[in-house]
């Protein structure tokens, strides 16, 4: 195995090697989806997302799906990791030092679908600021947390 593909128990949560679960994922099981997701992101074609995660072994927090209300009914976020965006903001909210110290307005708005419970922004470089929430949802430039410049032409 080269350098250049690491094992999943190459990264840790809490001294623990990551690892995928022996049955059907759990998505209500933190560490069982973010173990999913770091194995997706290791060898997904992004580099992007790749080295991001590449940066940290210790994964410093895990994926806490926010619960959705429809129609009555409580649902979980999807999450579709089939897009670079997507991968990314996973990829740096599962290491990142966090830099907001509150949640985002968009995050803390009843209409928020996540996907993650918690709203985590990086420094200015990462993302203009904006939350890993908002940029998995394509929407970082509407994040209060955003630092970038803002085209006239979405007014
Ligand atoms: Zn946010």
């Amino acid at each position: 195995m080269s350098d250049d593909c690491l094992t999943l128990s190459w990264w840790n949560w809490q001294g623990e090697d990551l690892q995928l679960p022996d049955d059907d994922i759990d998505l209500n099981d933190a560490l069982q989806l973010t173990s999913v997701v770091v194995d997706q992101i290791r060898v997904c074609r992004f580099n992007d997302a790749r080295s991001l995660i590449e940066e940290r072994k210790d994964i410093v927090r895990l994926i806490c799906l926010k619960e959705l209300r429809e129609r009555g009914e409580v649902t979980l976020p999807k999450l579709d990791l089939t897009r670079q965006q997507k991968m990314s903001a996973l990829a740096a909210y599962l290491t990142i030092d966090q830099e907001n110290s509150s949640p985002c307005q968009q995050c803390l708005s009843r209409r928020s679908r996540g996907p993650c419970v918690e709203c985590v922004a990086g420094d200015e470089t990462l993302f203009n600021g904006a939350c890993t929430n908002r940029q998995f949802s394509s929407s970082a430039a509407a994040c209060s947390l955003y630092k970038g410049e803002i085209s006239d032409e979405r007014r």
